[in-house]
């Protein structure tokens, strides 16, 4: 069950406003544009435009908190509302000089829904209301076009037995076609008004038959029906979905627009359309938009004609005549009014109109959609235009939105078949053929195939084949699972924890639907909404123009935070640098430890049974770290680089299965058995909170000492070669204060033996990662021994709220949906529990040492919403994967401003 507006009917008593009705006609509106939360988007702008003196058909709004005692009332329209509505109309009759249910002039109206927040098409909308069989004949003389009145009468049938009485209109429609078909008629408008008036009269019997109800005749019956409706349609499944894809709450409900109808389709000056004042898709500075003569805004929509271009320009590209031809003066005007419209709402609108008769009228307006690219050109363009100020620009990008820009998309036109939907864990779309081992993925790429890898989930050893996969796809694990960071530290597409579709390793297929997939069958997955696709699904490359250089440029001057990257090898290091990376906030070293030349030595020191073993095997290690260490800080010139010291469970590196434990044997040129319980006495019940972090360096001091020698003589090296660096030694999953200190001497007293050996002074610091709520409530004294923190919100996400980062992806899903928690704690900070801790951290920190370097390293550190938090508390600097860096860049900047504006 979802929630409903305030549907605990026992407890809640919406008191009642004194307000609820609000007139708009020209010159005497009721209402503004800064009442969107009262009378929604499209009611607000409607009594805006009168108010600019745009022609607008005369109306009122209902308001949205009408839509909470609708609720309250069990779903029905409280009587109290009426007589207030009864009383706008009778103002709209007056100003029409129609009546509403007149059988020789009659009134119509639309009643449109009109949320806050705009949900295009989610929402009901019912037109030509107050027409039965007596006002029909009122219409048919008054507008002397019997055809059209009798249009206008089934198109309402039509449309009111479906919205509100709730009748599959597919039954409408066959009995329409059937007749076209018996008199071999093609178009609609052959019909004709006999014909019409049959088809009227066999709608309302189906209607009957259906429902068992008469279609209302009463035009008043009709409008409270159909305002019933439009609360109603607040709470359909598709416009639950909407609101939870674009976090709009529930109570806030939807205002109800009745508006007095014009007609587009009163003959060949008549017509209606949609338009864009600047181009959605490229931001181009060019009116945009689609007409069509003699039609309503329905046909438009519907697409039963092709609906042709408003200007001249863009109609003669397409060959066909535009509004700007057939209708000159009504162009003329919409583009006075267009132009008005911009410069008052200081943004692109998107704008609905109808032309009755010559005569032009503005049914709607709001601010437009658009993509990434078209925000950003268009924002740069009002900048130069003096249109908005740079601040306003930032404030109003979406950062979130540039993921468009920086990996391929679905192309939004292609058709699709949906499989299931998991978790979008890392964006971008891509499309390949299916297989389930990283040993495939690696064999198939290099037979030039494009594949996809599909897993339960995946584990280090799959870094091989997760780099040549073109995406990612598992049933397991949530937004901080392995495949979900890994894949997102690639900037590489990735599903993740998608459990209605189920994978059998054994016999090389996924299950879903009814479909059965085989490994080399193709299925396509859109990380960005976490949708999986069946076959091939086209994809459109990112673009990125001057226009994103030059927001990114304004937002670094606005923003506080730095923003660093997570990286662990050159090329995603340099790939951050590119992006603007300021350094790296994390190096993860055990994902430096599965290269094919390196897991066995790395094997050797974990099997080892004494110290001087695992500093045999060590010592193997060290050069390659060494140079891996070199090669960061080369990127990085200069800039902080944080090495975290390593930090998994030992087990994670070990063979799984009796076959390579085998194999592992004979290369290590040692005894299977042995082998084999050593690998045994590894098991952990809960390795995230076992054997791993610091505490590996506490039983095994050695581990880390390689590790710091590593670091010291690369930065030993690159200062011989006169280069400039700034390492920062980390350690991760420090719980007390003694662990830090202890580690911490340890590791300076490494640097120095280096530094003596190699005779060279380089400048360094040690802290710690805060992942543990122990270290986050004695931060104090960790700061003692720490030069910086850095919060692994990924660990103190799942510490503190008990929740395994990866399995929890199997039912964190209905727990947001279920409104108990408000997102995925993993994606984005639960600000309340695990941020009051990130706050405490830095407080109790900086008590001991107020300049303290604090960041974060966590996945929260590239969430635009998460960063503003890290503003607000104060930290220095946000990391996060490479192709994040530049939604930080912009999150942090509209945290500054948004900040400065609450200040
Ligand atoms: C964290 O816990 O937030 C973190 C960055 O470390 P990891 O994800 O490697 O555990
Ligand atoms: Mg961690």
């Amino acid at each position: 069950m979802h929630q409903n507006v305030n549907s605990d009917k026992q407890t809640t008593k919406t008191a009642i406003p004194q307000k609820f009705v609000y007139f708009f006609a020209a010159g005497e509106s009721e209402g503004n544009a800064g009442m969107k939360n009262i009378l929604g988007g499209k009611g607000a702008n409607l009594a805006e435009m009168t108010s600019l003196g745009i022609p607008v058909p005369p109306g009122f709004t209902i308001s949205t908190e009408i839509c909470a005692h609708f609720y309250e009332a069990g779903g029905k329209l409280p009587d109290w509302v009426r007589p207030a509505v009864q009383e706008s109309m009778n103002k709209v009759e007056s100003k029409i000089g129609k009546k509403f249910g007149d059988v020789n002039n009659p009134l119509l109206v639309s009643v449109r829904s009109g949320a806050r927040a705009s949900m295009p098409g989610m929402m009901d909308t019912i037109l030509n209301l107050g027409l039965n069989d007596q006002t029909v004949e009122g219409l048919a003389k008054s507008s002397n076009n019997p055809r059209f009145a009798w249009d206008s009468y089934r198109r309402f049938i039509q449309m009111y037995s479906d919205v509100v009485m709730g009748m599959n209109s597919s039954l409408l429609e066959v009995t329409l076609e059937d007749l076209k078909e018996e008199k071999h008629y093609k178009l609609d408008t052959e019909m004709t008004v006999e014909d019409l008036k049959l088809l009227v009269k066999k709608f309302k019997d189906l209607v009957h038959q259906m429902t068992g109800q008469s279609f209302p005749a009463d035009p008043w019956e009709q409008l409270w029906g159909a305002i019933s409706a439009v609360f109603h349609s607040w709470n359909t499944p598709r416009a639950i979905t909407y609101r939870e894809l674009h976090s709009i709450p529930a109570a806030w409900g939807t205002a109800v627009n009745v508006q007095s109808m014009v007609f587009g389709n009163m003959g060949d000056d008549s017509a209606t359309g949609v338009a864009f004042t600047r181009n959605p898709s490229t931001g181009e500075k060019a009116f945009y938009g689609e007409f069509l003569i003699n039609a309503q805004g329905e046909d438009v929509v519907a697409g039963i004609r092709t609906p042709q271009p408003i200007t001249k320009v863009a109609a003669a590209a397409a060959g066909v005549m535009s509004l700007e031809e057939a209708l000159p003066q009504a162009y003329a005007q919409l583009v006075e009014i267009y132009k008005k419209l911009e410069s008052h709402y200081r943004d692109m609108q998107d704008i609905e109109f109808t032309i009755e008769r010559g005569v032009l009228w503005m049914l709607q307006t709001r601010n437009g959609k658009r993509t990434a690219a078209a925000a950003l050109k268009i924002a740069c363009d009002m900048i130069d235009e003096k249109l908005i100020t740079q601040d306003e620009a930032i404030l109003r990008l979406d950062p979130a939105a540039l993921d468009q820009l920086l990996h391929p998309t679905l192309d939004p036109k292609a058709a699709k078949t949906t499989l299931a939907k998991g978790l979008p864990a890392s964006p971008g779309g891509v499309n390949g053929q299916i297989v389930f081992t990283s040993e495939e993925a690696v064999e198939w790429k290099e037979q030039g195939k494009k594949v996809i890898l599909v897993r339960i989930e995946t584990s280090p050893e799959d870094i091989a084949g997760m780099v040549a996969a073109q995406g990612i796809f598992t049933t397991r694990g949530g937004m901080t699972s392995h495949a979900a960071v890994v894949a997102r530290g690639m900037g590489k597409c990735c599903v993740a924890g998608c459990g209605d579709i189920e994978v059998d390793y054994r016999n090389e297929t996924m299950k879903v639907k009814g479909y059965v997939l085989k490994k080399g069958d193709v299925i396509t997955l859109d990380g960005s909404t976490g949708e999986v696709y069946l076959g091939e699904v086209k994809t459109i490359e990112p673009k990125l123009d001057g226009s994103f250089e030059r927001i990114m440029k304004i937002a670094d001057g606005i923003r506080k935070l730095k923003v660093r990257t997570n990286a662990d090898t050159p090329k995603d290091a340099q790939t951050a640098r590119n992006f603007g990376a300021e350094g790296i906030g994390l190096c993860r070293t055990e994902h430096m430890f599965f290269g094919a030349d390196r897991i066995d030595a790395v094997r050797e020191m974990i099997i080892a049974d004494n110290k001087m073993d695992r500093e045999k095997a060590l010592a193997k290690l060290l050069p390659m770290q060494r140079e891996d260490f070199y090669q960061l800080f080369k990127i990085m010139d200069g800039l902080p680089v944080t090495i975290r010291l390593l930090d998994p469970p030992l087990h994670e590196f070990v063979p799984h299965t009796d076959e390579e434990t085998k194999e592992l044997a004979k290369r290590l040129n040692t005894d299977y058995e042995r082998l084999r319980s050593k690998v045994k006495s590894l098991h952990e019940f809960n390795p995230m909170l076992g054997h791993r972090g610091c505490r590996l360096a506490i039983t095994y001091p050695e581990i880390y000492q390689m590790q710091v020698r590593a670091i010291a003589e690369a930065a030993a090296q690159l200062m011989a070669e006169g280069k400039t660096l700034s390492p920062e030694i980390m350690i991760p999953l420090v719980a007390t204060d003694k662990e830090l200190d202890t580690l911490r001497a340890q590791s300076i007293a490494e640097v120095n033996k280096v530094q003596s050996e190699k005779n060279v002074k380089f400048e360094y610091t040690v802290g710690t990662m805060i992942e543990l709520p122990r270290a986050a409530i004695t931060a104090d004294a960790i700061a003692e021994h720490a030069d910086f923190f850095s919060f692994g919100t990924n660990d103190l996400t799942q510490t503190t709220l008990g929740l395994s980062r990866d399995d929890s992806g199997r039912f964190l899903g209905t727990y947001v949906s279920h409104g108990i928690l408000p997102k995925d704690p993993f994606m984005s900070i639960d600000q309340v529990g695990v941020g009051s801790l990130v706050k405490m951290g830095v407080d109790l920190g900086r008590r001991t040492k107020p300049d303290l370097k604090v960041g974060v390293c966590g996945e929260h550190g590239g969430d635009p919403e998460s960063i503003e938090f890290f503003h607000k508390v104060g930290l220095d600097y946000v990391s996060c994967s490479p192709f994040r860096v530049p939604i930080a860049r912009l999150a942090a900047a509209r945290a500054a401003l948004i900040g400065k504006k609450i200040h």
